[in-house]
């Protein structure tokens, strides 16, 4: 999130400011985690998030596409859609103090019955999809959701892998790859983290020749990613 708000702020301004939304539609996060992490985090940095899940949502907010489906996700016992419950709309009328907090739980489920989407019903969740993926558990709620994240990936410039290990039993990747030959034209990297030295092969071995002069491994940890990703964006290392 701090990249992201660093990158997408006017330069020599301190912070709260506001951001320039042209920049920020330069970014999309793509994630198997269906935690609140991330919404947090984007929430309480003031960015505004889409998950794509409906033509009807923001179009400059930055994509935060869950593949997995999301905690505060459910299915709307009127229309049997699949609605997020965007964390502005939880905060709207809340307050939290954050002061001094190292971490915090957000106990949705408890306050369920406020989460609507037809007037006349309410919505059951969460809606989270198994971890390991297949074919037939693609849901059809989800798929606006992975072909938003098809279309990123075919459209990116810059893809950074991080914490995913490509394991033989989850045919995401090569699914998303088929389907949208991960930026053939415009792609420059394709970096991945891991600490783990063997997803470097497991990648090459997807990747083949062609994207092969764009790809990059780094034993590096999420943390550690930074200091390497942050010049792509004109940033100083740390
Ligand atoms: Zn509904």
């Amino acid at each position: 999130m701090g990249l992201i708000r660093e990158a997408i702020s006017p330069p020599n301004s301190t912070s709260p400011v506001p951001f320039n939304s042209h920049k920020l539609r330069a970014f999309s996060i793509i994630t198997f985690n269906y935690d609140l992490c991330a919404d947090f985090a984007f929430h309480f940095g003031s960015i505004p998030v889409r998950y794509c899940l409906d033509v009807s949502e923001d179009e400059d907010a930055l994509p935060l596409l869950k593949l997995h489906g999301s905690l505060n996700w459910g299915t709307c016992s009127v229309c049997g859609k699949v609605v997020p419950w965007f964390l502005s709309n939880f905060f709207e009328g809340r307050y939290w103090d954050l002061a001094g907090l190292s971490n915090v739980t957000l106990r949705l489920s408890s306050m369920s019955r406020e989460f609507k989407h037809c007037p006349s019903g309410g919505v059951s969740g969460p809606y989270v999809v198994p971890p390991t993926w297949n074919k037939a558990q693609y849901h059809e709620y989800l798929e606006p959701v992975w072909r938003g994240a098809s279309a990123e990936l075919a459209d990116a410039e810059n893809i950074f892998i991080c914490g995913y290990s490509l394991p033989d039993t989850d045919n995401f990747f090569t699914y998303l790859y088929a389907l949208g030959t991960i930026g053939q034209v415009r792609l420059k990297r394709l970096w991945v983290f891991n600490p783990d030295a063997e997803v470097e092969t497991r990648f090459q071995e997807l990747l083949g020749q062609g994207a092969s002069s764009r790809f990059m491994f780094f034993p590096k940890r999420f943390d550690e990613m930074f200091y390497e990703v942050r010049p792509v964006f004109g940033l100083t290392a740390n």
